[in-house]
């Protein structure tokens, strides 16, 4: 397309390591968000490139129409209503906190004094930042997961707050897993797909009704299926 041609694709961004939404295997992009976004655009009709980002820039990114999208396991809060439109939600979550497996916490009732791990900008961290005073806690910030549950495995911090159904998916996939869910999930949040507030109602028709037309074909519950199980 030549130069001022309005392009018809989509900038749609998404986190790099966040397993089993969106992680890299093989040199390929996969996950439940990847290939649910790929069913969508195939059954609407429309095209995209994926930018790949730590989830701090994307709502920020979306906010500022560097892009017009974004999926990436984001919780569909009311705080963030105010700067962004979300789909119909596609999946059920919420956080958990995680401490080291072998660790004698039971849950958020054990976090006096404790130092927390989180990844900047997520529900998560959001959490913490809530209970911080209560429990007289510290707060480490981390750019991405893996960096965050390293730092409860090395025990630079107690534990760290994650969405269950990602903790989860690590200590499953792993032959020893060093690290392991304590107590409930601490919030209960579905995801959503987010466009600009406003700015990108024929997107958010679209991945709406794709979203309806997968979940119908069967392809939505093949695809959690392939990552999750029944
Ligand atoms: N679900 C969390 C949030 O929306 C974390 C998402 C992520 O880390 N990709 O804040």
């Amino acid at each position: 397309t030549g130069c001022g041609s309005k392009s018809e694709k989509y900038m749609i961004a998404t986190d790099v390591t966040y397993a089993p939404f969106e992680f890299e295997q093989n040199g390929k992009y996969v996950g439940i968000d990847i290939e649910l976004l790929e069913a969508i655009a195939k059954a609407e009709g429309f095209t995209y490139e994926l930018k790949p980002m730590d989830f701090s820039g994307i709502i920020p990114g979306v906010q500022a129409n560097q892009l017009d999208g974004a999926i990436a396991g984001i919780s569909i809060t009311d705080e963030r209503k105010k700067s962004v439109d979300y789909s119909n939600e596609y999946f059920d979550s919420g956080v958990a906190i995680v401490a080291k497996a072998d660790s004698t916490l039971t849950g958020e009732s054990d976090l006096q004094g404790k130092t927390f791990a989180v990844k900047k900008g997520t529900a998560g961290a959001a959490y913490a930042e809530s209970i911080l005073a209560k429990y007289g806690a510290k707060i480490i910030y981390f750019n991405d997961t893996p960096s965050m549950f390293q730092a409860v495995t090395s025990g630079n911090a107690d534990v760290c707050f994650e969405d269950y159904p990602v903790a989860m998916y690590k200590f499953k996939t792993e032959t020893n897993p060093e690290l392991k869910v304590i107590g409930d999930k601490v919030t209960s949040t579905p995801y959503g797909f987010i466009v600009k507030k406003g700015a990108n109602a024929e997107l958010l028709a679209k991945f709406n009704a794709g979203l309806a037309k997968v979940k119908a074909s069967g392809e939505y519950d093949a695809i959690i299926a392939k990552y999750i199980g029944k």
